[in-house]
């Protein structure tokens, strides 16, 4: 098939529309959309270029802010996903948090309590490399907290993030998803490569092994929450170049509608000359 030369279609390919029910095992993680690696190539670099600008207008700007959450499971690449898409943004401007086991500190507190304190302030783009996500995934697959409040989560999830969007806070959400032989082909890379190794761990295996109930809990969350404030997108991931051509284009989309605008100068002299 011939290449497409505008990857503006995948926003509304990959959208979870609010209120449809979603089964990742139905969707296709290796699919391409129409694209192959040689095309993408230049598609790629002229959406890193968009997002470049657009990020410049925003910090300029300083009124709204745009948050990325970026959810997967083990291996789907959320991590190559910051580094490749996410390098178009002046570091001063753009905020990576990554949500790890939380604290004592954390657990103290309720769920969103941490999460909250990451929310880029105006002007910023702010990454989230996991996010209040967890709380219904992982908590949800290991019984860490009981269904009468993680079950409760959803709802609560979705008013934190409707109220960051009255805030001025655009959020947009990409799940990473693989097929399962890929993510055992990514595992044993991890392990075999000696520059990768550090990152595995025998817990991966453990969380391979829930691979059905983990899939449960991303259909239930995708369906639950994408709203039309904060909306998923199910990422094919198991091709890194067509997962950054749909990250970059659809983050690229998305801000654009945003409009972000250099702001007005303040009243200058004309033909003002510096000496
Ligand atoms: P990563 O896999 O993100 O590169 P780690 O290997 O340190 O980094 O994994 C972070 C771990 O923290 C993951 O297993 C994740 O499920 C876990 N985690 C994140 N948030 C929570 C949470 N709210 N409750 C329990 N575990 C969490």
């Amino acid at each position: 098939m011939a290449a497409s030369p505008s990857a503006s279609h995948l926003r509304d390919e990959l959208i979870v529309k609010p209120g449809t029910r979603v089964r990742l095992s139905r969707l296709d993680p290796a699919g391409t959309h129409g694209f192959d690696k040689a095309s993408a190539k230049p598609l790629i670099k002229h959406e890193l270029e968009r997002l470049a600008t657009l990020q410049d207008r925003l910090w300029a700007e300083a009124r709204r802010s745009v948050l990325v959450v970026l959810q997967g499971i083990d291996a789907a690449g959320k991590d190559g996903t910051i580094q490749k898409v996410m390098e178009a943004f002046n570091p001063q401007g753009c905020v990576v948090s990554a949500f790890k086991v939380p604290t004592a500190e954390e657990l103290a507190h309720d769920f969103l309590w941490r999460v909250h304190k990451r929310v880029p302030g105006k002007g910023e783009i702010g990454i989230f490399n996991r996010s209040h996500y967890e709380d219904v995934l992982v908590v949800r697959v290991h019984g860490l907290a009981p269904k009468t409040v993680w079950s409760k989560r959803y709802a609560q999830i979705n008013e934190f993030e409707r109220t960051l969007a009255a805030s001025g806070t655009t959020i947009v959400k990409f799940c990473l998803s693989i097929d399962r032989d890929e993510q055992r082909a990514r595992l044993q890379e991890r392990y075999d490569d000696p520059t990768k190794r550090w990152k595995f761990s025998m817990g991966d295996l453990e969380e391979r092994a829930r691979w059905d109930d983990y899939q449960a809990a991303f259909d239930e969350a995708l369906t639950r929450t994408s709203t039309p404030w904060a909306p998923w997108y199910v990422i094919p991931a198991d091709r890194n170049w067509f997962r950054n051509l749909a990250v970059a284009s659809i983050l690229a989309d998305t801000i654009t509608g945003l409009r972000p605008a250099y702001p007005r100068p303040p009243d200058l002299p004309a033909d003002l000359v510096i000496t």
